[in-house]
């Protein structure tokens, strides 16, 4: 078949990966000038993992990773106040775990692809048309194409899963926090190998030393500290300023350091919650079809757990696209959908609402020293209850 995707992230070269080992001819379109790079880190594990070892990526992931040691939460005089040894997540995956740049992850994959597959960056599809024997694909910059199917691996704001399903506002689902994130080099103090966080309520701020002397910033608030929305880069910078004014520790030169940048990350936190995530000759995968966001700590490995599986029905049931579909939704729907639910009822505990409520969440991280208590807190949200077929590629 011939199979545009839109979306070179991470879902969207997998799922060429996969398709291009059952020769189907793949062209992979993506919106931005060249591959990104920097951006945050994330945490990378479950089925995710098993299906980069299945390419052959692990030796290349655990070289770009981060092996974190310690998460320590830290009072507004940068006093530990909580936190953990960061071996719980080694330990209960089999040591299967790692953290490193969504970049880097995306750039690994599309390394993988070799050239095999036909690449447009700079550009993306605006228009789906279906036949009954086609659909003609409509680009922003490239020429129209007849293609059998159209897939949409681009992103929490999918223009795919708009053209074909409608809106955004009609699958989103907003869990009350804005997230921004950042890196700039040089900045002190550096503590390797350890995720530092400080909370008041609604609203917390973390970095982690990187290699090159970079530093990455992470911050989160809950939306009722957003004044207004804000609409373009300055004015962002100028809403995390306020937003974070009084929050102490390091935030005053966290805040200076903003100033500076050029790469700031801002987004809503939400996830994409669909009945159907294929309808005619158009599937979704990754973001597009079921984000999980930020707090599930798992987006990047179920996208790539998504593409494999959309990939193996369609070698399993190939030339019935229907039954492929099908099948698609059938295996992942409702493991995404309990993804979903644990991330969003995480939500509460991540940026606490009051100071009884951080001091609580302080107080539960220590108790993850304890190996059962740790299996009872995160073993259940970290374990994937689903197994990856093999497919015969
Ligand atoms: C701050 C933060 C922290 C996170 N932490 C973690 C974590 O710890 N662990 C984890 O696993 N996940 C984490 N995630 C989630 C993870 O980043 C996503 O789930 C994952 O990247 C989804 O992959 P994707 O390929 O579906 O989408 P993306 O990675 O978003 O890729 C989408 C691609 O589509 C392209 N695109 C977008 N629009 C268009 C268009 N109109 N036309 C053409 N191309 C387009 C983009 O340029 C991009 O390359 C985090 C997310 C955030 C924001």
């Amino acid at each position: 078949m011939r199979i545009a995707i839109n979306g070179a992230g991470i879902a969207g070269p997998t799922l060429a990966y996969w398709l291009q080992r059952s020769a189907h001819e793949v062209l992979l379109v993506d919106e931005a000038p060249a591959l990104r790079r920097g951006g945050y880190v994330v945490d990378f594990w479950g089925v995710g993992y098993d299906v980069a070892e299945k390419m052959g990526l692990i030796p290349v992931v655990r070289e770009l990773g981060y092996q974190v040691q310690e998460v320590r939460f830290v009072d507004r005089r940068g006093r530990t106040s909580g936190g953990f040894s960061a071996d719980v997540f080694g330990r209960l995956t089999n040591g299967r775990f790692t953290s490193l740049r969504r970049s880097d992850l995306s750039a690994a994959i599309v390394h993988a692809l070799d050239g095999r597959v036909e690449t447009l960056f700079g550009d993306s599809i605006v228009a789906i048309e279906e036949t009954d024997d086609a659909a003609r694909v409509r680009f922003r910059h490239a020429a129209p194409r007849d293609v059998d199917l159209v897939v949409g691996a681009d992103g929490l704001h999918s223009r795919v899963r708009e053209l074909a399903f409608g809106p955004q506002s009609r699958f989103e689902a907003a869990l009350g926090y804005h997230v921004a994130a950042f890196e700039i080099e040089g900045y002190r103090p550096r503590d390797e190998l350890v995720y530092v966080s400080h909370a008041v309520p609604g609203r917390q701020v973390s970095r982690f030393a990187m290699r090159d002397d970079r530093t990455l910033f992470l911050l989160v608030f809950r939306d009722e500290y957003m004044p207004a929305r804000p609409a373009g880069g300055q004015d962002r910078k100028a809403l995390l300023a306020a937003v974070f004014a009084d929050v102490g520790w390091e935030c005053p030169q966290i805040l200076a350091a903003l100033r500076e940048t050029s790469d700031l990350y801002f987004d809503g936190v939400s996830q994409i919650r669909m009945d159907r995530w294929t309808q005619g000759r158009t599937a979704l995968v990754g973001d597009a079809a079921a984000c999980v966001s930020l707090l599930a700590g798992e987006g990047t490995g179920l996208a790539m757990a998504e593409a494999y599986m959309l990939a193996g029905a369609l070698r399993r049931d190939a030339g019935d696209r229907a039954a492929a579909f099908a099948r698609y939704e059938q295996w992942l729907m409702p493991f995404l959908r309990r993804k979903q639910d644990s991330a969003a009822r995480f939500a509460s505990s991540f940026a606490p609402k009051s100071a009884p409520g951080i001091a609580f969440r302080d107080a539960v991280t220590r108790l993850l020293r304890v190996p059962f208590a740790a299996d009872y807190f995160i073993g259940r949200d970290l374990r994937d209850d689903i197994e990856l077929p093999d497919f015969d590629w």
